[in-house]
């Protein structure tokens, strides 16, 4: 939400930019914190999500572990104070140099997500003198019940070993004598709003944690991955996830047994409300059924609606003001929140649009919107996940850049 002073503070900033919201990351953290504890639940941030400088020096004052996909991501994660007791280490393709280097740092766990792989990162140890402790990430054949696009635990995705190989893993496992099994680990897919899910997830690790006890392996872990979505259609209603009700499923469905850890890793629920990507109005163009508003941002800064076909809510600020300020005569001084919902002024539907050169380079289509001008700001919210991480240099764009609330 937005109030008169933002606008005035944008309007004399160059855009396309990133605006966080700390104060509303520091509480969104704060309640993940609080549910967590309540458990003592283990929480890991999947950096991917976003790696900004002052979200992860946030994230990681709060005392979460890290959780990388990439060599890279590791190397962020120690340099920016993340105790490597709580690095853990996913990807379906961990490159050699990859392995070494997080050998190298003593991370946590590797997440492993192939029976080959194991083999690998058991000579690099061994190379090394060391003991790689792993969880195996399995695919348990759970619809997560989001769109396809971001759906991973699927027989059809490439990540994770299927539940036909388990055997194949515990034969490896035996053999490989620099690999410390810690547990097993899974990550069905992302913006999952139906608890539901995690229950069926529940009721598959539960089986797959006894066919290992059956089979002379005990658990010391159990990591369930990340996913909890966020209200990307009303983020003033609902800013924070719903933590409480994600963690109370695992709690009530999950056999935990004496002294076993449970880990999660969280991305999308921790960082996307706190941002939103502001942009201006750089023409209004009318088509023969279509009138398009080309934006100054396009998928360069925020590919998710082109790569996911994601929603995100778009707002007229400059528009909110103009409302404002006529209707206004605002009464509470203090308050003075802008508003959309204005019989007031004419609405239009228009295609929001980049000025990149792609047909796809569309945020959304039919977009009802106060008539908006030239030089209007505009906003998209909940752009905090996967938004400023997916910025590209296509068409040799600037790269966007960052504003924090003060
Ligand atoms: C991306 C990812 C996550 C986080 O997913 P969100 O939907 O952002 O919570 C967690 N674990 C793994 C292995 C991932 O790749």
């Amino acid at each position: 939400m937005f109030n008169i002073h933002t606008l005035t503070r944008f309007q004399q900033l160059e855009t396309p930019f990133y605006y966080y919201d700390l104060n509303l990351l520091g509480k969104t953290l704060e309640s993940c914190s609080a549910a967590s504890a309540k458990y003592n639940f283990h929480v890991h941030y999947a950096m991917k999500a976003n790696f900004n400088p002052k979200v992860l020096e946030l994230v990681q004052s709060h005392g979460f572990g890290a959780d990388c996909v990439s060599g890279g991501e590791v190397k962020a994660a120690i340099q920016y104070g993340f105790d490597k007791s709580k690095i853990v280490f996913a990807g379906v393709g961990k490159s050699d140099k990859e392995i070494n280097e997080a050998l190298d740092r003593d991370i946590f766990c590797f997440n492993v997500e192939s029976v080959q792989e194991l083999g690998i990162i058991n000579n690099l140890a061994k190379a090394k003198n060391k003991m790689a402790s792993v969880a195996i990430r399995i695919n348990p054949n759970v619809d997560a019940h989001t769109h396809h696009f971001i759906t991973t635990g699927l027989e059809e995705n490439k990540f994770g070993v299927n539940t036909w190989e388990l055997p194949a893993v515990v034969d490896a496992l035996k053999k490989c004598d620099s690999l410390e099994f810690l547990g097993i680990h899974f990550h069905i897919g992302s913006q999952i709003t139906d608890m539901e899910v995690y229950k069926n997830l529940c009721i598959k690790v539960n089986e797959l944690q006894q066919w290992f006890l059956d089979n002379g392996l005990a658990i010391k872990v159990l990591n369930l991955g990340g996913g909890l979505g966020v209200d990307y259609h009303n983020p003033d209603e609902n800013p924070i996830g719903d933590f409480e009700s994600y963690f109370k499923v695992f709690h009530d469905n999950l056999d935990i047994k004496p002294n076993q850890e449970v880990h999660f890793e969280l991305g999308r629920a921790f960082v996307a409300q706190s941002a939103s990507l502001i942009s201006r109005v750089l023409y209004v163009k009318n088509g023969i059924n279509k009138n398009f508003l080309i934006l100054d941002a396009g998928m360069t800064e925020l590919i998710r609606p082109m790569l996911y076909q994601a929603y995100h809510e778009i707002e007229n600020l400059s528009a909110a003001g103009r409302i404002e300020n006529q209707e206004s005569r605002i009464k509470n001084e203090e308050k003075n929140i802008l508003t959309l919902d204005s019989g007031l002024f004419t609405r239009t539907k228009y295609d929001v649009v980049g000025p990149i050169c792609e047909s796809t380079d569309c945020f959304r289509k039919d977009v009802e919107l106060p008539e908006s001008f030239r030089g209007d700001l505009i906003v998209i919210r909940t752009a905090g996940a996967y938004g400023e991480v997916m910025a590209s240099g296509y068409n040799l764009r600037d790269r966007v850049t960052s504003v924090y609330s003060e």
